[in-house]
C-alpha cells in the first residue's frame, strides 16, 4: 500500500509552533536539538537541515520521502473518528512498518551486499543491554550500534529480579553463551515505572513488580528523605534503582564465574535523559561492588566441582 499522509492531520502539526516532525511522525521540540538528534540527523540526511526549523508542509513531504509514515493520531483523536477512518488508520499504521522494513532491507543490501549473509551466520555481541520498555529509548540508535552488536532485554523500569525467569535467562545466555564483555543496566529520567512506585496507590497487577522499586526506596530512605525537591528525589530514585539492578546482575553466578575466569563482563549503570538525549554513566565501581557482594553472595564455585 502506498504511503498516505492524511491532509486533515497536518493542521494539527502546524498548530504547534517550534516543533518539527521526524519521519515516523512523532514530534520533538525544535529547541531540543541534541547529539542524539544530531546522530539521527546524520543517519537520516534528508532531514538534517530540518532539525532547527519549524516544519512547513513541503518539508514534511521531504521527510516522508525516506520513511513511509502516517501522521500519528492520539487515542482520543481516534475515538472521535468514524469506524471507517479508524479502520483506515489501523491499516496504515500497520502497513507503514512493512514499507519501512522493505526500504531498510534494500538500503542495507545496497550499502553492504554481505549484510544479511553476515547476519545469518550468527551473533557475537559485546554488550548486553537491560533497559526500560519505554518507547522513547531506542537502545541501538542512541548508542550508534547496529544489528548483531547488542543483546537486548527490556521491561518496565529495567528491573533485574531474582525470580524473573525471563531476565535471568537473558543474563545467563548472554554471559555464558554469547560471552558479552559489558552488561549495561540503563534507566532513564522520567521513568513512569519509578514514578508509579513513588505513588502511594494500589496499582493492581503492577503491585508486585513495583514492589521491587519501592524496596529500593526503602533501602535508600535516609538519602532520599533528605531531598526536598520532588523532581530531584524522583531523578535520584531512578539512579539508585539502576545501581541496585546492577548489584542484582553482579549477584548472579554467571557474571561472577565468567569474571573470575576471564575478567569480563563488566557491569555498568547508565541513565538516559530525554532533555538532551545523552547517556549518563553512573560510574559504578564494578570491582568494589563485586567484592562487597561476594561477602554474602559468592557463587564463583561451581556446585558440580569436586563432586
Ligand atoms: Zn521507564
Amino acid at each position: 500500500m502506498p504511503c498516505v499522509r492524511p491532509r486533515a492531520a497536518l493542521p494539527h502539526v502546524a498548530r504547534a509552533p517550534g516543533v518539527f516532525v521526524r519521519p515516523r511522525g512523532t514530534v520533538f521540540p525544535s529547541s531540543s536539538a541534541s547529539p542524539f538528534l544530531g546522530f539521527l540527523a546524520a543517519r537520516h540526511t534528508p532531514f538534517q537541515q530540518q532539525l532547527n526549523a519549524t516544519p512547513r508542509l513541503d518539508q514534511l513531504r521531504i521527510l516522508g520521502v525516506r520513511y513511509c509514515s502516517t501522521i500519528r493520531m492520539s487515542s482520543q483523536e481516534l475515538e472521535s473518528q468514524p469506524p471507517s477512518q479508524v479502520k483506515k488508520y489501523l491499516q496504515q499504521s500497520h502497513d507503514r512498518i512493512f514499507e519501512n522494513n522493505k526500504r531498510w532491507a534494500e538500503e542495507q543490501k545496497a550499502k553492504h551486499p554481505e549484510f544479511f549473509t553476515n547476519l545469518s551466520a550468527g551473533q557475537s555481541p559485546d554488550y548486553l543491554w537491560i533497559g526500560c520498555s519505554d518507547s522513547r529509548i531506542p537502545a541501538e540508535a542512541i548508542t550508534g550500534l547496529g544489528p548483531g552488536e547488542m543483546f537486548i532485554h527490556r521491561n518496565i523500569a529495567n528491573l533485574v529480579c531474582n525470580t524473573d525467569l525471563n531476565v535471568m535467562s537473558v543474563v545467563n545466555y548472554a554471559v555464558r553463551h554469547l560471552h558479552v564483555k559489558h552488561v549495561i543496566v540503563c534507566g532513564h529520567y522520567g521513568c513512569g515505572g519509578v514514578k508509579a512506585a513513588m505513588t502511594p496507590k494500589d496499582m493492581g497487577l503492577l503491585n508486585p513488580w513495583l514492589r521491587n522499586i519501592r524496596d529500593v526506596y526503602r533501602l535508600h530512605e535516609a538519602e532520599l528523605d533528605t531531598i526536598e525537591d520532588e523532581e530531584k528525589k524522583y531523578d535520584r530514585l531512578v539512579e539508585l534503582n539502576v545501581v541496585e539492578q546492577c548489584r542484582n546482575v553482579i549477584k548472579t553466578a554467571a557474571v561472577q564465574q565468567s569474571y573470575a575466569r576471564g575478567g569480563f563482563p563488566v557491569v555498568h549503570g547508565w541513565v538516559f535523559g530525554f532533555k538532551d538525549g545523552l547517556l549518563k554513566d553512573l560510574e559504578i565501581d564494578f570491582e568494589g561492588q563485586l567484592k562487597s557482594i561476594q561477602k554474602i553472595y559468592n557463587l564463583t564455585a561451581d556446585a558440580s566441582e569436586g563432586s
